[in-house]
């Protein structure tokens, strides 16, 4: 039989209240529930010590307070630490920490699977099964937290999950509502308290829906490009051929026309002899010069996969294809490949599970 009881994790601040009212609770109610789930994350009711033991009984009747169920954890030489986890009807996902120098980003993914088939990525290989919930969204990151030991949520910049990037299994601009909800927990500051300006939600390009979910979220846009021109991205990536790079600018301009200090990140996979030309680099400046966009580069090291049909540019490739970004004054590292003795390429602990 079904149980009717309720997620919490993943149910909005008005939802909670909502619910707690119904319930005959007082409105503050929901503020200290919020803040034992999202500031302290706790991992039972029992351990919500300023509610009475009525109330606590009365809150396990009602909801789940579960956390994903680490399936399979790897942490790689250079400490890329990836978890496999699964969610209560079996579906797996794959989330990964990667620690920087003075930060470190928890890559979460927001899909099982993906329907965008993009050929350079792991995952595109995988069909899309289901979209996650915001509460699967969110709970990814908990896991994390619980892993480094981060409750209560850090207020010092000494953390060691400081960033988040929505960029792990999925196209998050396909799940939008759900996305839109777990971005507006995950950045709240009675909370996780993860701040909007440090959240970076990725796309592939489904331009109608980029400045809907920035606008109501207020996290930073990165743009899966890879690509100088159409005629490369329609081979790498299908949904160019229904959201051209043009169209694609023309959305970074509006989202950049509300805020002068906006930036546009650029996720470029350097793809030996398909994007990694000097010419390609030269063609790529002159379009974002058209365009006016304020950008800055993430030039990725491809990080092969069994099957890839594509094979890693050489160090000498990248160094040059930077040097022409930078000279023209877009900021550009070059990202170290991570967590290479993990197969961190996205997707692939998931696969290796299964076969
Ligand atoms: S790169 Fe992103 S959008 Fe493309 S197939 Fe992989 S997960 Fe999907």
């Amino acid at each position: 039989m079904m149980s009717d009881k309720i997620e919490i994790i993943g149910l909005s601040k008005k939802e909670l209240e909502d619910i707690l009212s119904q319930m005959g609770e007082k409105k503050f109610r929901a503020k200290q529930i919020w803040q034992w789930l999202y500031f302290r994350g706790v991992q039972n009711f029992d351990e919500m010590t300023n509610l009475s033991k009525d109330l606590r009984a009365t809150l396990k009747n009602h909801f789940i307070l579960n956390r994903p169920k680490i399936i399979a954890e790897q942490i790689s030489k250079d400490k890329t630490h990836k978890w496999l986890l699964e969610f209560s009807d079996g579906e797996r996902v794959e989330t990964v920490y990667i620690p920087e120098a003075d930060r470190g980003a928890v890559c979460i993914s927001t899909q099982v699977g993906c329907a965008m088939g993009c050929k350079f990525c792991h995952t595109g290989t995988q069909t899309l099964t289901r979209n996650l919930t915001a509460g699967e969204i969110v709970s990814q990151f908990m896991v994390a937290r619980d892993s480094y030991h981060e409750w209560p949520s850090p207020t010092d910049e000494t953390r060691y999950l400081s960033n988040i990037v929505i960029m792990g299994m999925g196209e998050p601009l396909q799940n939008k509502e759900n996305v839109i909800k777990a971005l507006n927990i995950l950045s709240d500051g009675d909370g996780i308290a993860i701040s909007r300006r440090r959240i970076t939600m990725s796309t592939c390009g489904i331009v109608p829906e980029i400045n809907d979910v920035l606008e109501k979220t207020g996290v930073r846009l990165a743009i899966s490009l890879h690509a100088p021109n159409n005629t490369i991205r329609n081979t790498l990536m299908p949904i160019n051929k229904v959201y051209s790079i043009e169209k694609i600018l023309e959305a970074c301009q509006k989202y950049q026309s509300k805020d002068g200090s906006r930036y546009v990140t650029f996720e470029y996979l350097m793809l030996d002899k398909i994007n990694d030309s000097v010419q390609q680099a030269q063609e790529l400046v002159s379009l974002l010069k058209k365009y006016k966009i304020r950008a800055t580069f993430n030039l990725i090291p491809f990080n092969p996969w069994e099957g890839s049909a594509f094979k890693p540019s050489t160090h000498e490739a990248i160094k040059s294809f930077a040097n022409i970004l930078q000279k023209a004054g877009f900021a550009c590292p070059v990202r170290v490949a991570r967590g290479q003795d993990i197969s961190a390429a996205c997707g692939q602990l998931k696969s290796k599970t299964i076969s």
